[in-house]
């Protein structure tokens, strides 16, 4: 899939939330600017209905819950699995809520088998190609 600007990927992550069953984990993969927040945007305002404009990345605090049911991770910071796991948060992989993790790359070890891997490319011109697969 190619998405020429944001709107598209927005579009694709509005349209991709309602193909996602409850308690799944999506590791979002791409690097800086590559769109991840874009895409978890589009998706979390197709499930909660919030405005896209109020869905910010959870850079400092790792986590941003809404509505007790999605559970939106960026992982930039983070040093690794150890950090994950003393703060509690390997929990919320095994709910009933969709988790979403941007820089899956910090937890790797922890991602459970059934993880729908999304990543995204930098490509010419603003675009940006988005691969899913899972295991
Ligand atoms: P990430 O979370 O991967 O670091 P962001 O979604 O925060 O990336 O940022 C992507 C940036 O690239 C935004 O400023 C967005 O407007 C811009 N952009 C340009 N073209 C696209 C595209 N086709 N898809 C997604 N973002 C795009
Ligand atoms: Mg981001």
């Amino acid at each position: 899939m190619i998405t020429q600007k944001s709107a598209e990927t927005l579009q694709f992550g509005r349209d991709f939330a309602r193909k996602v069953p409850a308690g799944a984990v999506l590791a979002l993969y791409g690097d800086l600017g590559a769109g991840k927040t874009t895409l978890a945007k589009g998706f979390i305002s197709a499930l909660t209905s919030l405005p896209e404009t109020e869905i910010q990345s959870p850079t400092f605090t790792y986590l941003n819950i809404y509505d007790e049911r999605v559970f939106h991770f960026d992982l930039y910071r983070l040093k690794g699995e150890n950090d994950f796991v003393e703060m509690g948060f390997t929990d919320f992989l095994s709910k009933e809520g969709i988790c979403l993790i941007e820089w899956p790359e910090r937890i790797e070890k922890l991602l459970p088998k059934e993880t729908i891997f999304i990543e995204l490319f930098h490509e010419k011109n603003g675009k940006r190609r988005i691969h899913v697969h899972s295991f």
